[in-house]
């Protein structure tokens, strides 16, 4: 995708993701007889500057979460091109891969299930540092201590277990883990779904302080588009596996020419009476993935959709200023 490629031109890109594609095979029929192919995530492009937040935004299904885990390399995309720093990531094997995942970081959705109940909080923050470096016992726990106030814990946390925490605690912890390594980019699967949402806006400011103070560069999923507006400077909508609009956060905002990302906003409650726009109601849900419809994929759901839309995919092209949409309106 050339037009993504140019996008944001003006940053460094410290990462970069070329037709990005995953698709699993899924036994299925009587005597798992008959496999059918789920295109996951289908040709995905993006870009990420360095100290920079791309927001992935979409509903449950549409690929974001394969697209993070792919990123990392902790599931193997089917083909496609990813690149950090400029270093072909699909490549690395062995030691090289080792060294580029201290980089790379994942914090998980829910901090109840990724984190182990029967580990101390030393245990679970210390463990990468005991798997990757050579330091001390005592070094590793001062570190830990360190990435606890840096989260906004106490330090005095180090030895009690997941159960004595509260939602928002564990996920600081999970950060606390993620940045052990003292990595350059991390992807944020859903952070604050799994909490309560007094607790979710401390949890992004502290992510937020958190880029500023260590430089880092943030992979942000979300199927909350108002969350993913308030953390991001870039957005991509997605939908069954493929980018739908794509462009500056602010103006995807202000500006969205999908139809799925004008659903989406819709959606969103707002108390601005300027703001507020008459409520688009999708039907039915997102198609399933093993069997997209024809044409543009989300034409069984769009309100706006022709006899075109049922028969040609739509492209996603620079409608100006770096504002990729992918539609044939
Ligand atoms: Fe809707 Fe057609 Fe645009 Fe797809 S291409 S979003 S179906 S108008």
């Amino acid at each position: 995708m050339k037009e993504i490629a140019d996008a944001g031109r003006a940053y460094d890109a410290q990462v970069e993701v070329k037709n990005l594609v995953k698709h699993f095979t899924q036994a299925g029929g009587f005597l798992r007889r008959n496999p059918s192919i789920v295109r996951a995530v289908d040709g995905v492009s993006l870009k990420i500057e360095h100290k920079r937040t791309l927001g992935l935004v979409g509903e449950s299904g549409c690929g974001k979460t394969t697209i993070g885990r792919c990123i990392l390399r902790l599931i193997e995309p089917t083909s496609g091109e990813v690149y950090f720093e400029g270093t072909d990531v699909l490549g690395l094997s062995g030691r090289r891969l080792r060294k580029m995942r201290r980089d790379m970081q994942m914090v998980f959705q829910n901090p109840f299930s990724s984190l182990d109940p029967r580990m101390s909080v030393l245990s679970i923050v210390g463990e990468p540092l005991q798997t990757h470096t050579s330091l001390s016992h005592s070094d590793i726990r001062d570190r830990v201590v360190e990435l606890l106030e840096q989260v906004g814990m106490s330090g005095e946390h180090i030895y009690r277990y997941p159960h004595e925490f509260s939602g928002g605690q564990l996920q600081r912890i999970a950060v606390a883990r993620a940045l052990a390594l003292n990595p350059k980019f991390l992807v944020l699967d859903e952070p604050t779904a799994a909490l309560d949402v007094s607790v979710q806006a401390q949890v992004i400011a502290q992510l937020m302080q958190l880029q500023r103070e260590l430089e880092l560069t943030y992979l942000f999923i979300s199927h909350n588009l108002t969350l993913v507006h308030y953390i991001s400077d870039t957005i991509a909508v997605t939908y069954l596996g493929k980018i739908m609009e794509y462009a500056d956060a602010d103006e995807i905002f202000d500006n969205p020419l999908h139809p799925y990302t004008q659903a989406l906003l819709s959606a969103t409650p707002s108390l601005d009476r300027e703001l507020r726009q008459e409520r688009v109601i999708l039907a039915g849900g997102v198609p399933d993935p093993a069997n997209p419809p024809p044409g543009c994929v989300f034409h069984p759901r769009c309100p706006r959709a022709t006899e075109r839309c049922t028969k040609v995919e739509p492209h996603l092209v620079d409608v100006g200023g770096g504002h990729l949409v992918s539609c044939h309106l």
